[in-house]
């Protein structure tokens, strides 16, 4: 085996093979039929020399046969052969030289005995000590000052595919192509100087591929202070290394990612939050949104809290702050007086959600408003919460679109009122009407029981009691009227149904007259206030009522019915249907019908359908039809009865 080349250690142990062993035992054999040998020219030829000293070979050859007691016997056997031979060949003490001889003998085989059991017992260390090269993970290899390899250990042959027997006596550097960075020389240099060198180097493996190693040096020097040979210790960091770059690649396409986005991000610290929020017991009794809105000082504190890490340039944009200003430190810098979405987001994080998203208004370096929609990602973990991303983008102009868009909702939602108060200007007309024409009986009644002699007062003031009722009545239905074509709608509020069923069918009920349409009102016991706009609602029902009294008009072979029925829809809505018996409407056209200035109707717009549809999704309900074939149509929309939804 290949050893290091100052202490070149006896093969380890655990690497004995099947040859050695048989090696072990020729030896063995060799030693006995030499002991054997020498004990019979010494003890039975008449040759008058130091042939015993020769069992000092016998001893040295059992050093390669055996181990400790197996020389020990040897050498005992030895001992006990030479001073047989002496006493069959000499008698008690009849030749002084004879005597000393088997005595030098003797101490002869003594000590080339003791000297071999040091010699092992040395080699045995040096082997223990090779053998835990040979266990270490990270290849080593030993080699003269000229890079000749003399030493390779296990891993070495693992990492570099070349067996131990076939680099030794290569030059290893060569072979590994190993490239020095900053120069051969330099390191070299380094090494001679210090007496170790480490560093990074690329080297080839036998397949070809390139790895890269973290190398340590060692240099041995001999008693003369030479350089002997070079241990160098290579831990292979090729995987590391390009764990590393990906890595390094990835930071770098998220910094770009950071820098340049058209998104706003901001990289917040939120553990102090995260601590706060871990410590409220599960079982608090006061539940913690409670809690947050009782304690607004906690939630201002807690805004304070969140630092701001990192901001993009996007978001320095967004709030106006140029190359020079500084950026806000902490969160709270950047938010409202009683911003709503904070709260929800602490919310959110308690429940343990990963994300949250919602719409706000932060506050420019200047003060001013900055709409924003933006989205927190929470880490999943406990770690992470100093890195908390924030994303947002500017909505100003969505607002502002979307204001424009509501503002022409409310003009076209005004027109089509006042497009549908002019079809029914008959009813009104019939409506104010009756109270004039009653205001006109009863006042001429009330004069005429004054010019009575005497004038009966009684009368008269019941006369004039029923002119101010007439004359009321006629000024509710105007008012009623203004209302309903007042351009701005008043805000939303708590509606009863019933009430505004009632309200709306006073305007159309002389159409339904004319018509002879039968009106079926259902509105079920159990129907809750529905939150939303009176009059936009009211526009939707008058709306449906309309378009079926006119989806009848043509009908003769069955009663006209108009119902309106009105019944819970799950937990957070009602329903309103509003059925006719009228001509139906086509499968293909079911849709169509929504469709801004879709009519089949000579003086039709076209728009009643498109603004109810419009009207009742913007209360977070919907409008659709069923029943649609004949005989008739209905319509139903649902509205809310939670105040959640506003406009
Ligand atoms: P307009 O009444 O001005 O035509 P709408 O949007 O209110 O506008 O209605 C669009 C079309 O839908 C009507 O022209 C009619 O063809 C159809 N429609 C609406 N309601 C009914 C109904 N109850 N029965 C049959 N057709 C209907």
């Amino acid at each position: 085996m290949d050893a290091p080349a100052v202490a070149a250690p006896s093969p380890p142990r655990s690497g004995i093979g099947p040859d050695t062993r048989r090696t072990g035992r020729l030896l063995g054999v060799l030693a006995l039929g030499l002991a054997l040998a020498i004990f019979l020219v010494d003890a039975f030829t008449p040759l008058e020399g130091a042939v015993a000293v020769l069992y000092v070979v016998v001893v040295l050859v059992s050093a390669r046969a055996f181990r400790r007691n197996g020389v020990i016997l040897t050498a005992s056997g030895c001992l006990l052969l030479t001073a047989v031979a002496y006493f069959l060949s000499h008698r008690f003490f009849d030749s002084d030289s004879a005597l000393l001889r088997a005595l030098v003998s003797l101490a002869a085989i003594a000590i080339s005995a003791l000297l071999v059991l040091r010699n092992q017992a040395a080699a045995r260390i040096l082997a223990e000590q090779a053998e835990l090269l040979e266990l270490t993970h990270d290849p080593i290899f030993v080699r003269t000052p000229t890079d000749t390899v003399t030493f390779w250990n296990r891993a070495a042959e693992d990492l570099y595919g070349w067996r131990r027997d076939e680099v030794r006596g290569r030059n290893v550097h060569v072979l590994l192509r190993t490239a020095f960075p900053g120069g051969e020389a330099a390191i070299r240099d380094a090494l001679m100087r210090n007496g170790r060198w480490e560093g990074e180097l690329a080297q080839t493996v036998r397949s070809g591929a390139r790895v890269v190693v973290e190398s340590r040096w060692s240099l041995q020097r001999d008693a003369g202070g030479q350089p002997l040979a070079v241990l160098e210790t290579n831990t292979d960091i090729t995987e590391r290394k390009r764990a590393h770059a990906a890595l390094a690649e990835s930071e770098r396409r998220y910094r770009t990612i950071f820098d340049t986005a058209r998104v706003a991000i901001l990289q917040q610290d939120w553990r102090e939050v995260k601590a706060v929020l871990d410590a409220v017991p599960p079982d608090a009794a006061t539940p913690l949104r409670a809690h947050l809105h009782a304690h607004p000082e906690v939630v201002r504190d807690l805004r304070r809290s969140v630092t701001i890490v990192d901001a993009n340039a996007e978001l320095r944009r967004l709030i106006g702050a140029d190359a020079g200003a500084a950026a806000p430190r902490s969160l709270d810098a950047l938010l409202f007086e009683d911003e709503p979405t904070f709260i929800e987001a602490l919310l959110a994080l308690a429940r343990g959600e990963t994300f949250f998203e919602g719409e706000t208004t932060i506050r420019a370096l200047s003060g001013d408003p900055v709409p924003i929609l933006f989205g927190i990602t929470f880490p999943s973990h406990a770690e992470g919460f100093e890195g908390v991303l924030v994303f947002a983008v500017d909505i100003t102009e969505r607002k502002q679109a979307q204001e424009a868009l509501l503002a022409v909702q409310a003009e076209l939602a005004h027109t089509a009122r006042v497009t549908t108060l002019g079809e029914l200007t008959a009813s009104i007309a019939h409506e104010v009407n009756q109270p004039l024409a009653a205001i006109v009986t009863n006042g001429e009644a009330a004069l005429r029981w004054l010019r009575r002699s005497p004038p009966d007062l009684g009368e008269v003031s019941a006369a004039v009691t029923r002119v101010v009722a007439s004359g009321t009545r006629a000024g509710e239905i105007v008012s009623r009227i203004r209302t309903f074509l007042a351009k701005t709608p008043p805000p939303r509020d708590w509606l009863d149904l019933r009430e505004m069923i009632g309200e709306s069918v006073l305007l159309v009920e002389r159409e339904m007259v004319r018509g002879g349409v039968r009106l079926i009102r259902d509105v079920a016991s159990d129907v809750t206030l529905v939150h939303g706009d009176r009059v936009q609602l009211q526009q939707v029902l008058i709306n449906l009522m309309v378009n079926a009294i006119q989806a009848m008009a043509t009908v003769t072979e069955r009663p006209r019915l108009l119902t309106i029925r009105v019944a819970p829809d799950g937990a957070e809505h009602v329903r309103v249907t509003v059925a006719d018996s009228g001509g139906g409407i086509a499968a293909e056209a079911v849709e169509r019908v929504f469709q801004p200035f879709f009519t089949t109707k000579a003086d039709g717009m076209g728009m009643g359908l498109a603004i109810c549809r419009s009207i009742v999704e913007a209360h977070g309900g919907r409008l659709w039809i069923t029943g649609h074939d004949d005989p008739g149509a209905a319509f139903h929309f649902t509205i809310p009865t939670t105040a959640e939804r506003e406009p």
